[in-house]
This record gives C-alpha cells, sequence and structure tokens, in this order.
C-alpha cells in the first residue's frame, strides 16, 4: 500500500492522513519529520540538509531525495507508506519513481484530496480570535454564538492578517500552479485519484477505504 497523499491547504489532507494511518498501520512519511529524523540521528544525509537549512538556504534535490531514499528502505516502510509534502516538483516524482524501482516497490496510488476553490476559501479564512481573552473561533467549524463577539467573555473577534481573503488567495495560487504539473504527471502514469473532499471527514475516508479496498489480496 505505497501511497502519496495530495491536497490543496484546507482540503482535509492531515485528518486523512491520521486516518489512514490508524486503520492501515503504515507509517505517515512528512517531509518535516524526515528532516528532524536525519539530523537528529546525525546521518551524513541529515547533516548536510542541516548546513543548508542553518544558512537559511533551501536543501538541494539531491540531499531530499537521499533522505527519501533512506526512508523508504526502512523496514516499517515494508507493508507501505504514507508519503506526505513530497514530491513537490515532477523532477522530484521522476526520482521517486527511481527509488522505488531500486526498491522493487511502486505507487499504488497518489491521492488528491480535491476541494473546490470557494469552500477552500470559507474553510481558510474562517478563523476568528478574541481580543480579550484569546478564545479561537471558525465561522464554519466552531462559531460563535454572535458572529462578532466571543462567546466566553463577549469581547470583540478578530480576524489575523494571515487568515485575510487576499493572502489566502495568493497562498492557494502558489500552490494550485506548483501542483498542476505534478497532478499531471501523476495523471499520465495513471496513479492519480481524485478524492471528493467537500463531503464531511467520515464520508471522505470511506471513499479513501472503499480505494483501498481493492488493494488488498
Ligand atoms: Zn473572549
Amino acid at each position: 500500500m505505497n501511497l502519496v497523499l495530495m491536497g490543496l491547504p484546507g482540503a482535509g489532507k492531515g485528518t486523512q492522513a491520521e486516518k489512514i494511518v490508524d486503520k492501515y498501520g503504515i507509517p505517515h512519511i512528512s517531509t518535516g519529520d524526515m528532516f528532524r529524523a536525519a539530523i537528529k540521528g546525525e546521518t551524513e544525509l541529515g547533516l548536510k540538509a542541516k548546513s543548508f537549512m542553518d544558512k537559511g538556504e533551501l536543501v538541494p534535490d539531491e540531499v531530499t531525495i537521499g533522505i527519501v531514499r533512506e526512508r523508504l528502505s526502512k523496514d516499517d516502510c515494508e507493508k507501505g507508506f504514507l508519503l506526505d509534502g513530497f514530491p513537490r516538483t515532477v523532477p522530484q516524482a521522476e526520482a521517486l519513481e527511481e527509488i522505488l524501482a531500486d526498491l522493487n516497490k511502486k505507487i499504488n496510488f497518489v491521492i488528491n484530496i480535491d476541494v473546490n476553490h470557494e469552500i477552500l476559501m470559507e474553510r481558510l479564512t474562517g478563523r476568528r480570535i478574541c481580543k480579550d481573552c484569546g478564545a479561537t473561533y471558525h465561522l464554519v467549524f466552531n462559531p460563535p454564538a454572535k458572529e462578532d463577539s466571543c462567546d466566553r467573555c463577549g469581547g470583540e473577534l478578530y480576524q489575523r492578517a494571515d487568515d485575510n481573503e487576499e493572502t489566502v488567495q495568493t497562498r492557494l495560487d502558489v500552490n494550485i500552479k506548483q501542483t498542476k504539473p505534478l497532478l499531471d504527471f501523476y495523471d499520465t502514469k495513471g496513479y492519480l485519484r481524485n478524492i471528493d473532499g467537500r463531503q464531511d471527514i467520515d464520508k471522505v475516508f470511506t471513499d479513501l477505504d472503499r480505494l483501498f479496498g481493492g488493494l488488498h489480496e
């Protein structure tokens, strides 16, 4: 069960990753965790990555790919893995194909949790914070009784600058532009499965579960 998980911010990728890992017992491999482990373990590649990160520079592909290779070679990936945050680019995806071929593995599915723009905006701009007590609300997921005042203390609610429509729009645009070639790459390979992420969390997972059902011998 070798999976790559993709989805825009707000699509609910993290939640589904947790559910997949819980049910199927495969490791959740995110780029951040991989880097942290390699640095903590002081592996040669970990130290190399750290030297770039300490200078505030991007870790070059060859280092990142090396770290992915090491991680995917570990015993706990025998039953499968869930890659999250890697690959980010087509060259990285091509490198991943090579790594997996060397390890005698292949990707089963690239899952794209697909949510339309309007809903992403609603999810990503909905956070409100109380000026007085710091309580946080979300207009969709955890709405206050009155839209602009705090349930707990009656304080005024505000929106952080990071959450405003323009900032979120820019973040989404960058992500969409970056992801498109990768989705096309995996579509051509036949790995891509789009899952409707507009549904509630459990329904999304039911769809995933049904998809994975075909993988059991
Ligand atoms: Zn308050």
